[in-house]
């Protein structure tokens, strides 16, 4: 067993000592020409392939031989990347796709941990020869580590038939070249990397450019994951979008095969999400194996197709946006390089994102404005039309008509009289609303009513008449909701047409300075700029609301008779032709009560014009509580009223009667000047096929009054049909 290079200290190597021995004159001259013509590729190109190519031409003159190689390492991989003389051999293919373990080969370990050249006199002899099958020939060989920064990057290795072919003397020769080498490769790497580098920031360039110039965020959300890929050799890229006021994170784009899956993925509250990990380190996060770190609960394992996911932050201006994962199939593949690349990129789309959000945010802002607009036209609209109003009713319904129009419901609670007492008197909801109302609460609409001060919100509105923006109505809702609701909260909301992210408008009605009632406007459009427009309106509805009540009071007035606050005659005249005429039509009873006070005239002389005025507001009140809601009652002249008996048969309308006037002769006036005994008279009549109007109606009772005058008062008297 022979050793090849033991007495290698014997030798010298350009970095130990720049002497060479004089016997190797001759070589020298070879030796300093490929040198030279080294150091030319090395000026004339940085191309790695170049560079390797002249290497090789070159390693034949300073060493000459059958084959020859330059190994390069990857690790402790060591793979051929240039040859010569294999393909007449035969075996080029297969060495050039041979990987080269160093742990298991004496020779190169020795090289790697020597630096220094090996010199094999006979390989079948030598324990440090790795015989292979396609090497077998080899018969001497000669080898030296490449070298570069003081790390052994790779070896050049030449190979003779002839046994004892090379000598000691070229190993100074080859370490010499294979320092050139060393050198050249170095720079041509350098380069390359850089020209790499370069490449990369000209798609991250070229991609801000595309982000930049992109008009939504959507559209870069659809450039970024392909381009990424491209960039960071990745083989998905996911982005997460993050909320952080509700610190939930969601799929916001992928190049994922799963991508509706990831886009539909919501984290909740609480969860442990990636993004949320990233956003909080705010810098680039490589994760070998998701499944094995703490870094995302389980359940969120299956949105990633690779388990090595490199994280990027995407936060500018201070608003945390989300994140960049990069999935990989291999953690090794994550070098230092493309982390810092990835972190660079994230920052760029990140201030890209910001700028489009703030652009986007300016859109949100104009679309605000308009919608504020459409809403502003809609209350003129509604405030010309309710200026023509004629009665509340009717007031409501065209608001609540009008805002439906812009998907805004509306309800109307009044101030009961100046109570504290408020009232639904109108939603543009009420179709669901009252059907609700009715069946769960087994209340009528009408009784809806609820005190003011068990409304906290309310009360403040009504006192401070000022306009509310609730971003969260359903909190309000069940705050107002009486506990028989409670349980029936959701169906409630559902009656409102209230959704989850609806916003509210409370705005209260405010008619000469006197809060009247409130509006609630509620609807997703709604935004808190509406706030100003609704205040406005709410004045309007208000005024509106006041004028339909005057006009109401005045019309009221119109047909009631001041002292005695029952109808004048022009009043009895209007409903009793209607009732006169429906009855007629579908052959329904109607009676009439003519009722005249006994000798009013000695009771007015005896107790004065005002005693006389007392007892004709009480005659007025006494009838009323002998006759139906339903029934009309009218002052007809000075001491005479009419009754009018709504499906009232004539035999029951003499019972009415006869009720009425032992009411008043029973039961002593008490007047501001004593008790005082009234009677009256009257008379009944009821209409028959004969009658063909109101007025004759009136002729008859009045006949039947007359008989009662005439019969001795304090009576009453039905008249004969006939
Ligand atoms: P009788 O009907 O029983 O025949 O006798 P009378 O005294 O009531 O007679 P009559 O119906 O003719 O008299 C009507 C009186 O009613 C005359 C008037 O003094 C009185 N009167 C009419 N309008 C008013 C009123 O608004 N206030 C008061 N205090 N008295 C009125
Ligand atoms: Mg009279
Ligand atoms: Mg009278």
């Amino acid at each position: 067993m022979k050793k090849t290079n033991q007495d290698i200290s014997s030798f010298t190597n350009t970095k130990q000592n720049k002497t060479v021995p004089v016997d190797l004159i001759k070589d020298q001259q070879i030796l300093a020409a490929a040198l030279s013509d080294v150091s030319m590729a090395l000026n004339s190109s940085l191309n790695l392939d170049e560079v390797l190519d002249r290497i090789l031409e070159n390693l034949t003159k300073v060493v000459p031989n059958k084959t020859s190689n330059i190994m390069l390492l990857d690790g402790q991989l060591a793979r051929i990347v240039r040859s010569k003389g294999y393909d007449l051999l035969g075996t080029k293919d297969i060495l050039m796709s041979r990987v080269f373990d160093t742990d298991q080969i004496p020779n190169f370990q020795k090289m790697i941990k020597s630096r220094q050249p090996v010199l094999i006199y006979n390989p079948h002899l030598d324990q440090d020869w790795h015989i292979l099958p396609e090497s077998e020939w080899i018969k001497s060989h000669i080898g030296a580590p490449i070298l570069s920064d003081e790390t052994v990057i790779g070896f050049l290795n030449c190979d003779s038939d002839v046994e004892g072919y090379y000598e000691k003397s070229q190993l100074s020769a080859i370490q010499l070249f294979a320092d050139h080498a060393g050198l050249a490769i170095r720079n041509a790497r350098l380069y390359d990397a850089s020209t790499n580098l370069s490449k990369k920031l000209r798609l991250i360039n070229d991609l801000t450019h595309q982000v930049l110039e992109a008009k939504t965020l959507n559209e870069i959300l659809g450039l970024l994951p392909e381009k990424l890929i491209e960039l960071l050799q990745a083989a998905n890229v996911y982005i997460s979008k993050w909320d952080e006021e509700t610190k939930t994170a969601s799929g916001w784009a992928t190049s994922g095969e799963r991508k509706r899956e990831y886009l539909s993925a919501v984290s909740k509250p609480g969860d442990r999400t990636i993004t949320e990990g990233i956003l909080e380190a705010r810098h680039a996060t490589l994760v070998a194996d998701i499944t094995e770190s703490s870094v995302m609960d389980s359940k969120f394992y299956e949105l990633y197709r690779e388990k090595t996911i490199l994280g990027l932050p995407l936060i500018a201006e201070g608003i945390k946006f989300g994140a960049i994962l990069i999935g990989f199939n291999n953690p090794d593949q994550v070098t230092e390089d493309i982390i810092s690349l990835g972190e660079y990129t994230a920052l760029q789309i990140s201030t890209a994102i910001a700028k489009s959000y703030s652009l986007e945010q300016e859109r949100n802002q104009s679309s605000q404005l308009a919608h504020a607009n459409a809403l502003i036209e809609t209350l003129s609209r509604v405030s010309s039309t309710i200026k023509s109003g004629v009665n509340t009713k009717n007031v409501m319904t065209t608001i609540g008509t009008e805002l439906e129009l812009l998907k805004i419901h509306s309800l109307v609670a009044l101030k009961v009289g100046s109570t504290d007492t408020l009232s639904l008197a109108y939603s543009s909801v009420q179709s669901t609303i009252i059907p609700f109302v009715e069946k769960f609460g087994g209340n009528k609409i009408n009784d809806l009513h609820t005190s003011i001060d068990a409304l906290p919100i309310i009360k403040d509105l009504i006192e401070t008449q000022k306009a509310k923006f609730l971003e969260n109505p359903e909190e309000l809702l069940k705050q107002i909701t009486p506990p028989v609701f409670v349980p029936l909260l959701w169906k409630l909301m559902d009656a409102l047409e209230l959704t989850r992210t609806a916003k509210c408008i409370l705005v209260p009605l405010v008619a000469e300075k006197q809060s009247i009632g409130i509006l609630s406007l509620w609807g997703e459009s709604l935004q808190i700029i509406d706030i100003q427009a609704a205040a406005i309106f709410g004045g309007q509805v208000a005024i509106a609301i006041e004028n339909a009540n005057l006009l109401q009071e005045v019309q009221r007035l119109a047909v009631t008779d001041e002292l005695t606050n029952v109808l004048n005659r022009r009043g009895f005249d209007e409903v009793a032709n209607r009732e006169f005429e429906i009855s007629k039509r579908y052959a329904r009873p109607l009676s009439m009560i003519m009722l005249d006070i006994d000798h009013f005239k000695a009771t007015n002389d005896t107790y004065g014009h005002s005693v006389g005025d007392e007892i004709l507001k009480e005659i007025a009140f006494r009838c009323r509580t002998k006759i139906r809601e339903t029934d009309f009652i009218s002052r007809h002249g000075g001491e005479e009223f009419l009754i009018l008996l709504i499906e009232q048969k004539r035999e029951n309308a003499r019972l009415v009667a006869e009720r009425i006037r032992k009411y008043i002769a029973d039961q002593p006036f008490v007047t501001t000047s004593g008790k005082i005994k009234v009677t009256v008279s009257l008379g009944v009549c009821s209409l028959d096929s004969q009658t063909t109007s109101i007025s004759m109606m009136v002729k008859k009772v009045d006949k039947a009054l007359y008989v009662s005058k005439e019969n001795g008062r304090n009576r009453v008297t039905l008249i004969n049909n006939k």
